[in-house]
């Protein structure tokens, strides 16, 4: 049987029918989600990257800025901008594109939004609440991982009791995404560039998730006879210049059971994640019902 593709768009879609209702019931009680997206300098790729949160957001009816500042801002005049945006209550999320220029990186951009208002899910409180799988707070997750979560529920893959090996273990994709997977009943196994033998372990997973970022590495020999699920989290451009994933799509084709491409896989779940993180922060600090 041909592997199932898992493809975004019919997720997406679904999705932004729901955000676009969670928005009107805002608008409604005289709140417009409001996030602001902060740029310093111009970056090609980081241009294209805000440039599509806010398309995405002003799809589904919430608002969001571009706010661009120069490259050679210092650092003072940067905290500043945070602080005004920290204590504007019509303001309900705000996320810093990285990457940012040297003088800034000394600081630690994570915790300089407020934990309600970071929708990337990347302040230190918000992963703590993710560690401890607390369900009595509010609290954004991080947003690459949580588009995987909602591709395998859509799927109606299942991670309860699964044996899954995330590889990568970035701060923003690996680390959470074995949290995410742990909190849901999985066993996780989370590999890195120190991983002796990595081929051992994916050979034996139900599911692999990689974010390596190395164009087509894993290939049929990472592969065991069982027919896993394979997600592709990586966004990455061959020699000549196409963009690919970390998987070798064709090579493992055949033994897989369900497989997803880049690009039109996990890549623009990301904004998804973001924008729902966004009007869900915006519900919970204006107590909207
Ligand atoms: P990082 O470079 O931060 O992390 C890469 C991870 O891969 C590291 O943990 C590294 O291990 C591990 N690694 C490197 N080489 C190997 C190897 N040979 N074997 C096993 N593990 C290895 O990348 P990110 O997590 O930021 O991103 C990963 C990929 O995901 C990229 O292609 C990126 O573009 C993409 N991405 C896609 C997003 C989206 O879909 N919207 C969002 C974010 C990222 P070690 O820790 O030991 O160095």
């Amino acid at each position: 049987m041909a592997p199932k593709i898992l493809l975004a768009k019919p997720l997406i879609d679904q999705k932004i029918e729901d955000l676009k209702k969670e928005c009107a019931k805002a608008l409604a009680q005289g709140v417009t989600p409001t996030l602001k997206v902060i740029l310093v300098g111009n970056h090609p790729a980081s241009l294209i990257y805000t440039e599509n949160k806010k398309k995405f957001c002003e799809q589904v009816g919430a608002d969001c800025e571009i706010i661009k500042l120069s490259e050679n801002i210092n650092p003072r005049d940067f905290l500043e901008v945070l602080k005004k945006i920290n204590n504007d209550t019509n303001i309900h999320g705000c996320l810093i594109q990285l990457p940012v220029p040297k003088q800034l990186a000394d600081l630690e951009l994570h915790d300089l939004i407020k934990p309600e208002k970071d929708v990337d899910g990347f302040h230190f409180q918000n992963i703590g609440h993710l560690y401890s799988n607390n369900s009595h707070s509010f609290y954004s997750k991080p947003c690459t991982p949580q588009g995987v979560m909602s591709l395998l529920k859509y799927y109606a893959i299942p991670v309860e009791g699964k044996n899954i090996v995330v590889i990568g273990r970035s701060l923003i994709v690996g680390k959470p995404m074995m949290l995410l997977l742990s909190n849901a009943n999985a066993t996780v196994t989370l590999c890195h560039s120190a991983t002796s033998n990595l081929k051992f372990f994916t050979q034996h997973a139900d599911i692999i998730i990689s974010a390596v970022g190395k164009p087509r590495f894993l290939n049929s020999d990472y592969i065991g006879t069982n027919k896993p699920i394979l997600i592709d989290v990586g966004i990455n451009r061959d020699t000549t210049g196409k963009l690919c994933g970390d998987i070798d799509f064709d090579n493992v084709l055949e033994k897989v059971s369900s497989i997803s491409p880049v690009p039109g896989g996990v890549g623009p779940l990301t904004i998804l994640s973001l924008t729902q993180n966004l009007i869900a922060t915006t519900f919970y600090q204006k107590d909207l019902k």
